[in-house]
């Protein structure tokens, strides 16, 4: 049975929000020449503010402005001092989590438990660890003295707005590159509030730049000629065409794309654990996430008492308002979203599969979708081939191991799996026949900025985190290629 708990909302007041925001160019905010967008609260349809859009004519001014602090300032900078700045932000991130979690919620429709414990942490904690590489770059495995590429422009998507932002300036400044930044268009907030702390800290102008706005203004940056390095987090689509329009050029980039993971469970788990880590798989962050387990794979002999014990914990979880505190599952970021999320959900169904929710009631005002899993599911339905990129979950089943693996690797993706067995034997054996950047061995969506991030196949190329995500910012200054 659910328990009742009395309202815990987080006062929104500590956001700080203003009602409108500039771009960020050169160390300074200023309006842009594109114009202007609203966003949202999607938990509530609710403007936040308005935002400057970014037009050619400031992609233009943001990628000079990088280029000069590149050659003027912050590649020659000793890297220790370089360091400095990044441990100085990590710390303001911290000093500012209360703020820059609360503000995350809002604008992204996550529960604050989670952009709180989660997202907030793991930023500042991704900053503190790329500083300390910053002078220690010749004992990253990259030859004795690698060099930085230049000015890299980045581009990120709405499902973890600072988080990604932070994967991408971090390891960049590290490695010496200076930045130009597009937040996604639905959640540019806390991206802006970095590039405040970036102010604050004293960085130079011109090293980090952050542009507001939407595809376009993405488009701009990733095939803007003074741009060395590109770094793109998003849909596999999207991943695609950056992909052909640097094809040929001398551009480096890396992709972070879509995901479909299978979440394996062996019939010598521990059940009620691997609950957990299944909730957690493809509930956290509504299922916005890339990495999420979406596909369950579940060993015959017990899919029925892991089904019920699945069932009675989903019937546990609270949909609500994102500020509460006792909230497990937020809103849905947009109206495209949602809409994506029910066109492949009502496909489901038309498929064959069978729908499963709890009792749910969903607030009146916002984006919403209830937890959802799918039982009957077959490797042909479109429900476990496509990425719905929400609360939903698709249930397939398997009787062996190698019926495991070969189920679990029939995706054209390939960024994470998870595996439940009481065997490390087993883990291991599994981990090596898994094409699967990250795999979880009984738990999930752990993230450490230590550990290598990226995908395989129709995920994308290139790592980010630890040591390996210097690489995509690096290149050998002694004439030999990276390894
Ligand atoms: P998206 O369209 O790929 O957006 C990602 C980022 O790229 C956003 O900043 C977006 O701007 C920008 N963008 C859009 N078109 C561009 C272009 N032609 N050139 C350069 N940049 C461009 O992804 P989405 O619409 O946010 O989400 C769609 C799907 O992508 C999701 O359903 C999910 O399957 C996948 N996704 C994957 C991840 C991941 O972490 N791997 C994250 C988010 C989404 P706008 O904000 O204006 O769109
Ligand atoms: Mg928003």
């Amino acid at each position: 049975m659910a328990w009742e708990y009395a309202p815990a909302p987080e006062s929104r007041n500590i956001a700080r929000l203003r009602t409108s925001y500039g771009m960020f160019i050169d160390g300074a905010f200023t309006g842009g020449t594109g114009g202007s967008f609203k966003t949202v609260n999607p938990a509530t349809e609710e403007v936040l503010a308005e935002v400057a859009e970014a037009g050619q004519a400031d992609v233009d001014r943001a990628v000079a402005a990088a280029r000069k602090a590149y050659d003027k300032v912050w590649a020659p900078m000793p890297a220790a001092e370089r360091g400095k700045y990044l441990f100085r932000i990590a710390r303001m991130v911290q000093e500012r989590s209360r703020e820059l979690a609360v503000l995350e919620s809002l604008d992204n429709g996550k529960p604050i438990r989670e952009a709180r414990d989660v997202d907030v942490p793991l930023v500042a904690a991704h900053f503190f660890y790329y500083a300390g590489w910053a002078d220690k770059l010749g004992y990253a495995g990259f030859g004795p003295d690698p060099r930085p590429l230049g000015v890299a422009g980045q581009v990120i998507p709405w499902n973890f707005p600072l988080l990604m932002a932070a994967w991408k300036l971090a390891p960049a400044l590290a490695a010496g590159n200076t930045c130009v930044l597009k937040p996604a268009e639905t959640t540019p907030l806390t991206a802006l509030v970095l590039a405040e702390i970036c102010q604050q800290a004293g960085l130079p102008p011109g090293v980090v730049n952050v542009l507001p706005g939407a595809g376009e203004t993405g488009r701009a940056v990733v095939t803007h000629p003074g741009v060395d390095k590109v770094a793109f987090t998003g849909s596999t689509d999207v991943g695609k065409q950056i992909a052909r329009s640097l094809a040929g050029t001398r551009t480096k980039c890396t992709l972070e794309l879509g995901g479909k993971a299978a979440n394996i469970v062996f019939d010598d788990a521990p059940l009620d654990q691997a609950v957990e880590g299944i909730v957690n798989g493809i509930f956290f962050n509504q299922g916005h996430v890339c990495c999420a387990g979406s596909r369950l794979l579940v060993q015959e002999s017990i899919a029925d008492e892991l089904l019920d014990k699945l069932k009675g914990r989903l019937a546990t979880l609270r949909l609500g308002d994102p500020l509460d505190k006792n909230t497990d599952i937020g809103a849905i970021n947009s109206a495209e979203q949602l809409a994506k999320i029910r066109e492949l959900s009502d496909i489901g169904d038309a498929e064959g599969a069978t729908r499963w929710s709890p009792p749910c009631e969903l607030p009146e005002h916002g984006y919403w979708f209830p937890p959802t899993l799918f039982t009957g599911v077959s490797q042909a339905h479109r429900i476990a081939r496509e990425e719905i990129f929400g609360p939903v979950l698709s249930v397939l089943t398997f009787r062996t191991p190698d019926e495991a693996v070969e189920k679990a690797n029939n995706t054209p993706y390939g960024l994470s799996a998870g595996v439940w067995t009481d065997k490390g034997s087993r883990i291991l054996w599994m981990a090596q026949r898994l094409r699967a950047g990250v795999v979880w061995a009984n738990t999930f969506n752990k993230f450490d900025p230590a550990s290598p991030f990226g995908g395989f196949k129709e995920s994308g190329f290139g790592r980010e985190g630890g040591r390996q995500g210097l690489e995509a910012y690096l290149c050998a200054g002694d004439g030999r290629s990276g390894t």
